[in-house]
């Protein structure tokens, strides 16, 4: 941000969290045009299957073993340590346990931020296609997880992503004026260029009981690596959305090994309800699940207006 910029900025309150916002002529906007024009584009295929969209059943019946047995390395002198949010695996390890994860620690566009300067911009509406799926519902040791069935997307910018998956962090990822939200859901979609797009819709726990939550968390499975398939409960994953879509957008990384940038983010900056009780029961399972924020390293930060 430059001085004739920081000379323009404002307060904005946002949900109750406040950001430093500038106004910027839209001559300026395809310059950091991360909404589907990203210029990073296509993350890896394969690391879209390791981390995206998990099936992750043999990853889990390898971490169960390395949680359970002494420490990995006393096994025949391999040293297989599993990325987590504690101890050997803890976030600023995970680019040296494996090398494909080298991107954690070297990337220079990483995920989670603080969203705290932002820049009003002419940025595209989002349309959502979202349709019921079954549920089928995955805990995977890092979250629970909602498999998402073929033929639900977003359009944003003139480009199609499909919805793979989403699943959940207590607290927040990303954080908003330096304050993180009770819990967040990440909408994970991916175009046919390759690029992922993540909607992260915010909630803010309270008295109010969120049905759709309710729905995932009665169903949820209890054990890591387990998946429940019930085609009798049907989701739609326009029932996580809130009522505004002004959203961030910025350009980031998973926020989960192999970390692989060229991520289009869209963080929406309404948040929705939750009870105190639905973000305990997924501490209770997930103590920890977020990976601290990340350098901006230059990035923009952009505001729909
Ligand atoms: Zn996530």
């Amino acid at each position: 941000m430059d001085a004739k910029q920081t000379a323009l900025t404002t307060v904005l309150v946002l949900g109750g969290f406040a950001v430093l916002v500038s106004s910027c002529s839209d001559s300026d906007d395809g310059h950091h045009a991360a909404a589907g024009t990203d210029k990073h584009a296509a993350a890896p295929a394969a690391a879209h299957h390791d981390a995206a969209h998990a099936p992750a059943a043999a990853h889990h019946a390898d971490m169960m073993k390395a949680h359970t047995s002494a420490p990995a390395r006393h096994h025949g002198g391999h040293h297989a340590v599993h990325w987590s949010y504690e101890g050997e695996g803890a976030p600023w390890n995970w680019g040296s346990l494996k090398p494909e994860f080298s991107a954690c620690d070297e990337g220079k566009s990483q995920s989670p931020i603080d969203i705290s300067q932002v820049t009003i911009s002419a940025l595209p509406d989002i349309e959502f296609n979202y349709s019921e799926s079954p549920l089928e519902i995955v805990n995977n040791g890092h979250t629970i997880q909602a498999n998402y069935a073929p033929g639900s997307s977003m359009i944003v910018g003139g480009k199609q992503y499909e919805l793979l998956q989403f699943h959940f962090h207590s607290p927040s990822e990303n954080t908003i004026g330096g304050k993180a939200y009770d819990m967040v859901a990440h909408l994970v979609h991916k175009a046919e260029d390759g690029q992922l797009g993540v909607i992260a819709v915010m909630f803010k726990a309270g008295d109010k009981v969120n049905s759709m939550i309710g729905k995932l968390w009665l169903n949820m499975p209890e054990k890591s690596g387990v998946t429940n398939q019930v085609p009798s409960v049907k989701i739609n994953a326009a029932d996580l959305l809130p009522p505004d879509m002004t959203y961030f957008n910025f350009s980031g990384s998973l926020t989960t090994p192999p970390c692989s940038e060229g991520v289009n983010w869209i963080v929406l900056a309404t948040p929705q309800s939750v009870s105190t009780e639905q973000v305990k029961q997924f501490t209770h399972l997930f103590p920890l699940s977020t990976r601290p924020v990340q350098p901006l390293n230059g990035r923009v930060v952009r505001i729909s207006n």
